[in-house]
């Protein structure tokens, strides 16, 4: 990765192909053969199962601006064509002053017209939230929305009730228990759902059905394998008023196809994506890494069995 995410410099994961196609299985390495069980559920209906038929071919798509300086988050913009703008905030180590720089030269790159949202990953408590999104707010000249301002669904409610800016839940649905639950306590008013981990394009279009709130499709950073998923998701929902942040090779030095998902005009096409042996074997894994996975895959399998 050319930038760290979430702590992370190497992304790790599996490929494997069935009889619909390829998949992906790439949880994280902080996450136990429990938490991982619904990224194997989803990469084994990619293999197996025809994913649902597409109302559209393509789909508006947001850059991603890590925590990083301002004529770096500026240039990421440019670079993107993407009319939406996704910019990190609350980064551990870093403060407000750092996140207002970087949000005003974002708004610079993306012009008057481009949207401006914010990730916290819940990295503020509620007071912190409500200064920060007011002076977020004034910085991209209104923001479209805020993901996840604070870790809990009680804080996410909390901060809600404060601010005019809406609330985007993420961390709250993917990694809950009950997916619902920030419905019914009124904590967000968009809903952020991820194939992987919330088990497959089928179980996002069921939840989709049932939170009533809008839906943003969103990669856990994958290789194009795994945003073709994404994609299948974001196709099939009857309605996509936001961009969906599933341009995220950008964060990625490597892809194992032949042509990786780099957007377009701001837009990615719906279909499925192949393996490209040339490409696979430039990030192949030694044999070390392939043996501790090949062990995570038995241990998730268990799970699921
Ligand atoms: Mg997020």
């Amino acid at each position: 990765m050319p930038t760290p995410f979430r702590g992370i410099t190497r992304r790790e994961g599996m490929v494997f192909e069935g009889p619909a196609g390829w998949a992906e299985f790439s949880p994280f390495l902080d996450y136990d053969a429990r938490e991982s069980a619904p990224w194997l559920a989803a990469a084994i209906e990619s293999a197996q199962k025809q994913w649902p038929a597409p109302v559209r071919t393509h789909v508006a798509v947001n850059c991603t601006v890590p925590a990083v300086g301002p004529d770096q988050g500026a240039a990421i913009v440019r670079r993107s064509g993407c009319g939406t703008a996704k910019v990190k905030v609350a980064e551990r180590g870093q403060s407000l002053a750092d996140d207002l720089a970087r949000v005003e030269a974002v708004r610079g790159a993306i012009g008057p017209r481009g949207k401006i949202r914010v990730d916290a990953n819940g990295g503020w408590s509620v007071d912190d939230a409500v200064r920060a999104i007011a002076a977020l707010d004034l910085a991209a000249h209104g923001l479209e929305y805020v993901e996840q301002p604070c870790a809990s669904v009680e804080d996410l409610a909390a901060v809600r009730r404060r601010v005019g800016v809406p609330i985007a839940a993420d961390e709250s649905i993917r990694r809950a228990d009950d997916p619902f639950r920030v419905a019914r306590l009124e904590a967000a008013d968009i809903a952020v759902l991820k194939v992987a981990p919330l088990g497959g394009v089928h179980a996002c279009l069921r939840i989709a059905e049932q939170i009533g709130l809008p839906v943003v499709v969103s990669s856990a950073v994958d290789t194009s394998i795994g945003l073709a998923a994404g994609l299948a998701l974001a196709g099939a929902l009857p309605e996509l008023p936001y961009a969906c942040g599933l341009a995220t090779t950008s964060l990625l030095d490597g892809d194992v196809v032949a042509s990786p998902l780099v957007p377009v005009d701001g837009l990615l096409p719906v279909g499925r994506q192949g393996l490209d042996p040339a490409a696979y074997g430039a990030v192949a894994a030694d044999g070390e890494t392939d043996a501790r996975w090949q062990a995570r895959l038995s241990a998730v399998r268990a799970v699921l069995a």
